[in-house]
């Protein structure tokens, strides 16, 4: 133990790292450290650092100098550098930076404390290996938690190397976590409260257990029969990973929530095949139709990139016409920009001036679209998970099952509560609502 010590994280990008911020502050507070939101007052700043954004080793590389003051002032300060920028970078954040101590790929946290043990003893310590071990098996067990809702992370890594994505090389080949190590975290989260688990994956829907016939729609079966889990959702997925049982899980587990996050990226099949998807327009357009057969009311979004290399005119009018066909409730979108080390980083991309209108274009549709869903939802009966106060007197916040935020006139109502709600009243961005049960 090294005594009660503040330790200051800082997280870029998705969930899973949202997550991994956790579960780290989770393995350094056996070493006695403690959360604390000021970087000023740390003994430790972690920065869990994401490789997705364009020039995101800069932004931390610049991150990294803001904190040379600091350091200055207090030079027993640790600095540690962990997520997808650590694994790209490596030691060149060391050469580049002399402040950082440690450097920390996301397979490898679970190895923190013996990292820690040699800053201690005035080293500076590397790990950005791809262990053969198992990192959730070497963490400490999930504190207390309050929050009624909470990730579980059931996959990670991804083998479909999309000419345009990093993942791959940050994260490894795809590695699915066995069923018993997640049906017990799935029941300790159940026990602390949580009524809502958010399976995570880069590739989730790649999870396999390691019998015939276990995907995931198989594990979201198990975990609904888990008491006290009421909604079960999943992110990110492929579409070429949706299989017959998770769709049709869809349509009979109730506990599965009516929402699903199916990247397509382009709606040209030319694109699509440079971008390496392995899928069509139409095939994605069939998927879709198989999955709202199985779930009318089921809310999609997505992720799409325009500017792709190569991109026509014609290219970026059939990724208008899919978002037309398919109607999305919300959805991601962003001018490709090169990721070095990327098959597509080596084509030459399309005129910033052209891939900006496309994108505006594109955005504009996106928005007309998610106004629609808000406002179809006036008048429905859903449910809400209650997540917070809101922010006027009398009010509730929360999710509805389409993953809406909604904020419910209810005085009496409690944070971890799911209720029965009726929408009366639609916003860009939230809904309202009135209580009528539980
Ligand atoms: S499937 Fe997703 S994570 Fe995997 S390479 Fe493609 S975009 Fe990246």
């Amino acid at each position: 133990m090294t005594g009660h010590k503040r330790l200051f994280i800082k997280t870029y990008g998705c969930q899973m790292n949202v997550y991994d911020s956790e579960r780290m502050a989770e393995t350094l507070g056996a070493q006695g450290y403690v959360l604390t939101d000021k970087a000023d007052d740390a003994d430790m700043v972690l920065l869990n650092t994401c490789h997705i954004r364009e020039k995101a080793a800069e932004k931390v590389y610049s991150d990294l100098g803001r904190l040379k003051p600091l350091k200055a002032e207090k030079p027993d300060l640790k600095i540690g550098v962990a997520g997808c920028v650590a694994q790209a970078e490596g030691a060149e954040i060391q050469r580049r930076m002399p402040l950082v101590d440690l450097v920390v790929g996301p397979q490898a946290y679970h190895r923190l404390p013996e990292m820690l043990a040699r800053v201690d003893a005035g080293e500076k310590a590397l790990d950005t290996d791809f262990p053969p071990e198992d990192k959730f098996e070497h963490l400490p067990k999930l504190r207390t938690r309050s929050a009624p809702s909470a990730f579980l992370t059931v996959q990670e890594g991804c083998d479909k190397f999309c000419a345009f994505c990093v993942v791959p090389y940050t994260r490894g080949a795809e590695v699915s976590r066995p069923v018993d190590r997640l049906m017990t975290e799935a029941r300790d989260l159940a026990a602390r409260g949580v009524r809502e688990i958010t399976l995570l994956g880069q590739n989730v829907n790649a999870w396999h257990g390691d019998a015939a016939g276990r995907g995931l729609g198989w594990l979201i079966r198990e975990m609904a029969g888990i008491e006290g889990i009421a909604r079960i959702r999943y992110t990110t997925s492929h579409p070429n990973d949706m299989d017959d049982d998770l769709i049709a899980a869809h349509g009979d587990c109730a506990a599965l929530m009516p929402y699903l996050h199916l990247p397509v990226q382009s709606g040209s099949d030319r694109i699509l095949k440079a971008m390496n998807r392995k899928h069509t327009a139409e095939q994605y357009l069939r998927l879709i139709e198989r999955i709202r057969a199985a779930r009318p009311d089921i809310v999609l979004t997505s992720d799409f990139i325009v500017g792709f290399p190569g991109e026509t005119d014609t290219d970026f009018e059939a990724t208008m016409d899919l978002v037309r066909a398919v109607g999305y409730g919300m959805a991601y979108s962003f001018k490709y920009s090169a990721r070095p080390g990327t098959p597509a980083a080596e084509k030459t991309p399309v005129a910033p001036e052209i891939a900006d209108d496309r994108l505006h274009r594109l955005q504009a549709l996106l928005t007309e679209q998610q106004r629609a869903c808000q406002e179809s939802m006036v008048g429905r009966e859903v449910g809400v998970l209650y997540e917070k106060p809101g922010r006027l007197p009398g009010q509730m916040s929360g999710k509805s099952d389409h993953l809406h935020a909604v904020h419910v006139d209810d005085p009496d109502g409690k944070v971890g509560e799911l209720v029965r709600v009726r929408i009366t009243a639609a916003a860009p961005n939230s809904l309202a609502a009135v209580r009528i049960g539980s």
